[in-house]
């Protein structure tokens, strides 16, 4: 076979080119590589607070170093929900939508392997990372880099004359010099949790830069939404077994447990945090933890955490993704007197990006139900709802999943 996937692709783009024209119908050159792709695509656009428009918009050219992909799906995170509530990055219109997958439907010809060094095929399967390539150490937001507002910040940057520019979509096109991984070994559901799950793969691979987090710790993780829970399997991934989730809701606990937490504790049932304390000790037979991770947004949480981690131990604050306010905590008895050492943890590196590919298969390898994380699905024609079902917080992630 010589022809190759550009020539194919001239071939059915003048084949279509020749129907829309209204001329007779030519028989189309068989090639199972080559996806029909139609002349117009759906964006979901923010058009104000708490308003989404599904507009259709022209298919753009795809350059040398495009690439142009089908989405299947798009997880709601909750910088989207902040967007679509407040507006705080003063993006509106925007096409928002930063943690989707597709299908690789048509790349330009300069386009030859992803950010790993992969081989990259019309028909592979994709994510976007949110990092220039060119430092893989830097965290997605750090100012100092020109990475806010570049290329590769699909899902939340400001519209253009392309217009496809988030997964909330039916396409996406991914620009030349963008961060995009194949990912084709690993299931939908698995590649819309990539990215939150890269969160905590960086949280793990921080707390383990203090020495202390071990293969036998007892740790406990307080908080147990979607990033306590992915926590836990992080942990779990790394043969850590012995693990106290901490939350106020019974059904998460439950599925703490199946996410491989050993025991919970729910803390509505105790009064004040010595009992609360002596609760987790109770589950740690006896022992406070050696290492503790503080995964929601409530600052008396904060203050409360240091009262469950044993003297000499650690702690890892990822919680505070956004300002959610002060937390009032004794310098005295919390951390100088039990030389408890911290580590601060936000967003993620390219790094830790691809880790999140292996982590995803090893979970899986071992029976964890990640995929159960997604609990609600909705087409891209009610994304609106979607949205205010992640907003009610009944769920856990919500997701569009296109057809
Ligand atoms: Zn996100």
């Amino acid at each position: 076979m010589t022809i190759n996937e550009k020539d194919v692709a001239a071939l059915v783009k003048a084949v279509l080119d020749e129907m829309s024209k209204g001329q007779p119908q030519v028989a189309r050159p068989a090639c199972s590589s080559q996806k029909e792709i139609p002349k117009t695509a759906r964006v979901a656009m923010l058009t104000a607070l708490e308003k989404y428009e599904i507009k259709e918009f022209p298919m753009p050219e795809v350059g040398d170093g495009d690439i142009l992909v089908k989405v299947e799906g798009c997880g709601i995170c909750g910088t989207d929900a902040h967007e679509f509530k407040r507006d705080p990055f003063g993006l509106i219109p925007v096409a928002l939508g930063h943690e989707g997958t597709g299908e690789i439907v048509k790349m330009g010809k300069n386009v030859k392997k992803d950010s790993a060094g992969k081989d990259l095929h019309v028909g592979d399967k994709v994510v976007t990372c949110m990092i220039f390539k060119d430092n893989p150490d830097i965290t997605m937001f750090d100012l100092n880099k020109q990475n806010v507002g570049g290329a590769d910040v699909y899902g939340l940057l400001p519209d253009d004359d392309i217009h496809l520019n988030g997964w909330f979509a039916d396409y996406i096109l991914i620009r030349e010099g963008s961060t995009v991984f194949n990912v084709s070994d690993l299931d939908l559901y698995s590649r819309i949790l990539i990215e939150p799950a890269a969160v905590l793969v960086h949280a793990v691979e921080r707390a383990k830069t203090t020495g202390i987090l071990r293969f036998n710790s007892r740790v406990a993780v307080q908080g147990c939404g979607p990033i306590g829970l992915i926590c836990i399997a992080v942990l779990r991934t790394m043969g850590i077994e012995n693990i106290v989730a901490i939350d106020g809701n019974a059904q998460r606990l439950e599925f703490a447990n199946e996410m491989g937490a050993t025991k919970s504790v729910n803390f509505q049932d105790y009064k004040g945090i010595d009992a609360l304390a002596g609760a987790v000790a109770d589950r740690f037979d006896g022992h406070l933890a050696d290492f503790a991770f503080q995964c929601t947004g409530s600052p008396v949480a904060h203050s409360n955490i240091y009262k469950f981690i044993r003297n000499g131990g650690g702690l890892c604050e990822l919680g505070f993704f956004i300002n959610g306010g002060d937390a009032t905590i004794n310098p005295h008895f919390d951390i100088c007197a039990k030389e408890i050492t911290t580590v601060g943890s936000w967003v993620y590196t390219l790094r830790d990006y691809a880790t999140t590919f292996d982590f995803l298969k090893r979970a899986k390898g071992i029976g964890l139900p990640l995929e159960k994380l997604i609990t609600d699905t909705f087409p891209l024609e009610e994304i609106n709802e979607a949205h205010q079902k992640n907003l009610a917080m009944t769920g856990l992630k919500i997701a569009i999943i296109n057809k």
